[in-house]
């Protein structure tokens, strides 16, 4: 075995080690310090290797959110109006990568699946082939939405995990009325949105699997009507064909110089 390849095996180690260590206790979102949103890409770059050869995207999305929620507790000082029963923001634009779709369809109630895919086929109807821009005239509940409350908290995606408000007029007004208002958003909750979502795209780019984000509605259908889009999608293979996606994050020549000198 040549030792070139030897040593880098055991430089990458010591380098997962360090990287471990650097996002134990989630981010810290007051620094933003790329260094550490650096280990972090390629701690989510190792689990999701794991989850290639676990044939699941489990270990994946169950480290991502563990690790998403201790960056929350070091901000959960900071005042927010949401609370259980306000679910403005769940009438809107969502959008989530395969695996974080995936983890949900996974985790739902094999009795509640008719009841959902009617509601989801639904949903589809009015927002299908819309872009963000075409959904701001279209108020539509997220069919995972019931009581005014998430069916789904524990494995929501990172865009909801993200999405908070200083203020719920404001943020009824802006989603059931299409006013036009900014929700009032606390910035360090952007840095978190942001933190998490260039990570997880630069992580499933580097392990070859498609990382732009999906129009909800349209994958969780697509994700459901097809039985082996999870092994399809960690395969390498496209998914979600007709589902219109976000614009791709490594097109930001930022998140792409990050992206260079990570797996440089
Ligand atoms: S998944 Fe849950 S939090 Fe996200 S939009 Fe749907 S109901 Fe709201």
């Amino acid at each position: 075995m040549p030792i070139v390849s030897f040593m880098g095996r055991a430089e990458r180690r010591r380098q997962l080690k360090f990287d471990e260590m650097a996002v134990d206790k989630g981010l810290n979102l007051t620094a933003r310090d790329p260094r550490q949103l650096a280990s972090l890409i390629r701690v989510l770059h190792e689990q999701v290797c794991d989850s290639v050869v676990a044939g699941s995207v489990s270990p994946l999305m169950t480290f991502l959110y563990e690790n998403h929620s201790k960056t929350l507790k070091g901000i959960s000082h900071i005042r927010l109006a949401c609370q259980r029963g306000c679910s403005h923001c769940c009438h809107g634009w969502v959008s989530a990568t395969a695996p974080e779709v995936f983890h949900v369809v996974n985790g739902l109630v094999p009795a509640r699946l008719p009841t959902l895919r009617e509601k989801i086929w639904t949903a589809n109807t009015h927002t299908e082939d819309k872009s963000p821009e075409a959904r701001e005239g279209i108020v539509w509940p997220c069919p995972l939405l019931e009581d005014h409350a998430c069916s789904v908290y524990e494995t929501r995606p990172v865009m909801c995990r993200s999405a908070v408000s200083m203020d719920a007029q404001i943020c009824a007004r802006s989603c059931l009325e299409n006013s036009g208002e900014n929700i009032p958003t606390p910035p360090v909750y952007f840095a978190l949105s942001d933190g998490y979502t260039v990570a997880l795209a630069c992580a499933l780019k580097k392990a070859g699997l498609q990382h732009r984000a999906f129009e909800y509605n349209g994958a969780l259908k697509a994700a459901i009507g097809a039985t082996d889009a999870e092994a399809q999608w960690l395969s390498g293979h496209t998914v979600f064909h007709s589902v219109i996606q976000d614009d791709d994050l490594l097109d930001d020549p930022w998140v792409r110089n990050l992206y260079a000198q990570v797996f440089a």
